[in-house]
């Protein structure tokens, strides 16, 4: 199939021609999924014609802090994001996630929108963004529509995008001041590594030490973003302590076998997930443990 390539400079343009062609048009933009799909033998899509190239639209590389909400261009970089003064402020994990993305290259090449579309349940920015419970902004001629990003996935490396939408940005409310965060991951090396398993942990404390809110969010362990709510409501109430973070974390695991049944590698990744998640929790507390 003969390629073809397309350079819009507005989105209002990369609307029309996404329109235009909705049935052979592919969206690119750092192309760090893209290229790597098309080289593979086995390409997970077939050949498209027309390679909408979306690098120049500057109208989608922004982030605001408005009202409380924080807005994300789809075309911000893991590295914008790394570097920006108001993601470290508001959600620091966010920051740390997007950082251990494979290597200043891809970290300056790919981007958030890309991360989000190509719905890799190892993706490092969906767990921050699921414990967020940030939403999507998805445009295209027909109009608009915000969904939630846990809506968003069908499967692994399935969406409910439709061919003609852009996703036009990621938001999420700003997580109260006093709450605390971490993100933790696991690969096979220390850079340059797809997580075998990460962690998100957003945790209030009230004033009488008890956890008031708690959102926990694995990835690379189950086949969508998903907060796993039995190990929240075990922290929700409580005076963390060891037997408490101990039976959230166990939640963590069980719901793996619960989605994903039993696997020949559950009996290495069951007790990681759980420790992991525990370290995770206790960072977000402040408390380093090995
Ligand atoms: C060597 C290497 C190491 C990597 N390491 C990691 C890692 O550690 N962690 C990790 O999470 N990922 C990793 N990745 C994957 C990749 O870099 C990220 O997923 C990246 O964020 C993808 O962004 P992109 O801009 O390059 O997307 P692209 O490759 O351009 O696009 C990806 C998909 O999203 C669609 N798309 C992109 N933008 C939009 C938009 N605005 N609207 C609608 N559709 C859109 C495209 O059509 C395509 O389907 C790695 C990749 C490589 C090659």
């Amino acid at each position: 199939m003969t390629l073809r390539f397309i350079r819009p400079e507005t989105v209002r343009e990369a609307m029309e021609v996404l329109h235009e062609h909705k049935d052979n048009s592919k969206i690119v933009a750092g192309a760090t999924d893209v290229m790597v799909q098309r080289r593979s033998e086995k390409p997970v899509e077939e050949k498209p014609l027309l390679l909408v190239d979306i690098t120049g639209i500057s109208e989608l590389s922004y982030v605001n802090f408005q009202n409380g909400i924080v807005r994300i261009g789809a075309m911000i970089t893991h590295r914008d994001i790394a570097r920006s003064a108001v993601i470290h402020d508001v959600a620091p994990f966010f920051a740390d996630a997007c950082l251990s993305v494979g290597s200043p290259q891809i970290r300056t090449r790919g981007t958030i929108g890309g991360n989000i579309v190509n719905a890799s349940p190892a993706a490092d920015s969906l767990p921050p963004l699921t414990a967020l419970s940030a939403r999507l902004r998805l445009i295209s001629r027909r109009g608009s529509r915000d969904v939630a990003l846990c809506d968003f996935f069908k499967g692994p490396y399935k969406t409910i995008i439709e061919p003609d939408e852009i996703l036009k940005e990621v938001y999420f409310r700003a997580p109260e001041p006093s709450s605390r965060c971490a993100f933790l991951k696991l690969g096979r090396r220390e850079s340059l590594a797809i997580a075998r398993l990460s962690v998100a942990a957003l945790i209030d404390v009230d004033d009488s030490g008890k956890i008031s809110k708690a959102a926990i969010a694995p990835g690379a362990c189950l086949p969508m973003p998903a907060r796993i709510a039995p190990a929240e409501e075990a922290l929700v109430g409580k005076i963390p302590d060891e037997e408490v973070v101990n039976s959230a974390s166990q939640e963590v695991g069980e719901e793996m076998v619960r989605v994903s049944g039993v696997r020949w590698s559950t009996e290495y990744k069951k007790p990681v997930a759980c420790a992991l998640t525990k370290r995770a929790i206790w960072k977000a507390l402040g408390v380093d443990v090995d």
